[in-house]
């Protein structure tokens, strides 16, 4: 596959750009194949891309049942931190964000890794309390994270409203500087171009629809709407539909799945320079390259696997954002949009082997598995490829909420994204 580069960019100018390649090839279905994938999601698609790259499998096909990165990946609101209270999660999630630093370089892709600051505001004393925790356990974990007064998160973020008779009182923030975002149907295509330079075949359009096993419970491959293909290992990576695939495999999963929304408005200058997170008010905030405010808010009250969810959400997010920040009032909004996320009860993740042999899973990211895309590909691919986890996914089992050895980030932060 050729090489992008300023180079390449010039010769195509030359000769009226009709010499660009496909991004991707989209072969026919093998009928057998070392390992499959199940969803082309970012985590999907980094799991197979770490597997060629990282351990010289490259007999792999990835399974999607639309289209390539039309799930939580293009929904998101492509917020990346790695400030997360507990060990466990520091590692993983800093792990993540160390890939991220170079991941435009490693695929050849500019998947617009945007390290402008992620701010998260307290607005009252339990928040002050439970923000500097965060700022202090992070700091022992080698991620760096400060403490702001209200006067210095406006100066880091102007168009902030500080003022003591709002609704929302600002009374600190903690500033992660190497957070940000990234776009998110980039880190998608350019992971299917790099895995499929390598010899993956990545599959559109292909519903898995059973999960088959031999005699002896090994998984064998599986059914799909466009015939069965075989496998002698299989990674189911689904984010809101997980439950539905494991239950074709009998595993019962420790999962619940909600609608979660966003939204963005018309494009205007850019007037705002970081990303804003409230966890209280459940509502945060960026400006993308195209000038458009994305804005995202909290989960549905109940589960379902409808893609919209509940007006009020919205509307509630958007009465806190105007509080925070008035010169947005007059914004109009262009669109609204929801994706279903999976949440387990301690909302850390599951990266792990399964009671099934040859069956992994990789779920549970929830509201915030974007950031991830990365680290959760790579240490993924380490655990199908030696059959056992590696060092920093260790942690994230499935038998954790049998033992109760919880990474209870839900208690820690309640949301996030
Ligand atoms: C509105 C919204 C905002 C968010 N904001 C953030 C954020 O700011 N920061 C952050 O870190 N995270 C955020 N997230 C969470 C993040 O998007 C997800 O955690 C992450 O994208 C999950 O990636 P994935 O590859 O696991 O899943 P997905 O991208 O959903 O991929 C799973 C794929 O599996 C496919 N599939 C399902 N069933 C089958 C089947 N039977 N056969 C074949 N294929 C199947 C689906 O079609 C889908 O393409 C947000 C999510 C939403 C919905």
């Amino acid at each position: 596959m050729r090489k992008y580069s300023v180079f390449a960019i010039a010769r195509e100018a030359m000769r009226g750009h009709k010499g660009w390649e496909q991004q991707w090839t989209s072969p026919e279905p093998r009928k057998d194949y070392e390992v499959l994938i199940i969803g082309a999601g970012g985590h999907g698609l980094a799991t197979a891309y770490y597997l060629a790259k990282e351990h010289g499998i490259t007999d792999i096909a990835v399974l999607e049942k639309g289209w390539l990165g039309g799930g939580n990946t293009g929904r998101n609101t492509t917020i990346i931190r790695s400030n997360y209270l507990y060990d466990e999660s520091a590692g993983i999630y800093n792990h993540a964000l160390n890939l991220w630093d170079g991941l435009s370089q490693d695929l050849n892709y500019n998947v617009m890794y945007s390290p402008r600051g992620v701010m998260m505001l307290a607005h009252n004393v339990h928040d002050v309390q439970v923000l500097k925790r965060h700022v202090h356990a992070n700091r022992l974990n080698g991620v760096p994270n400060d403490w702001l007064t209200p006067e210095e998160a406006k100066e880091f973020c102007p168009p902030l409203n500080i003022s003591k008779q709002a609704r929302y009182p600002i009374v600190g923030a903690a500033l992660q500087r190497k957070g940000g975002t990234a776009r998110h149907d980039a880190v998608a295509w350019g992971y299917a171009r790099a895995a499929s330079a390598r010899g993956v075949h990545i599959i559109q359009n292909c519903e898995v629809t059973a999960i088959r096993r031999s005699s002896n419970g090994h998984v064998i491959g599986v059914d799909t709407n466009r015939g069965p293909i075989g496998a002698k290992k299989i990674g189911v990576v689904a984010a809101g539909h997980t439950s539905v695939l494991m239950e074709m495999a009998g595993v019962r999963m420790p999962l619940e799945s909600y609608p979660l929304q966003a939204l963005v408005s018309e494009p205007v200058k850019p007037c705002f320079p970081c990303v804003v997170m409230s966890n209280t008010v459940h509502a945060y905030i960026s400006q993308s390259d195209k000038g458009e405010l994305v804005i995202g808010a909290g989960t549905d009250q109940y589960i379902s696997y409808s893609q919209t969810g509940g007006l009020h959400i919205i509307n509630h997010t958007l009465d806190a954002i105007c509080e925070m920040f008035p010169m947005f009032a007059r914004m109009k909004m262009l669109r609204s949009w929801g994706g279903i996320v999976d949440v387990t009860p301690d909302r850390s993740p599951i990266l792990a082997k399964t009671p099934v042999p040859g069956l992994y899973v990789n779920c549970g990211w929830g509201t915030g598995g974007f950031k991830a895309t990365p680290g959760s590909g790579n240490v993924f691919a380490h655990t199908i490829a030696n059959d056992n986890p590696h060092p920093i996914n260790a942690p994230f089992t499935l038998e954790r909420f049998r033992t109760g050895r919880l990474i209870d980030e839900a208690a820690a932060a309640a949301v996030a994204h």
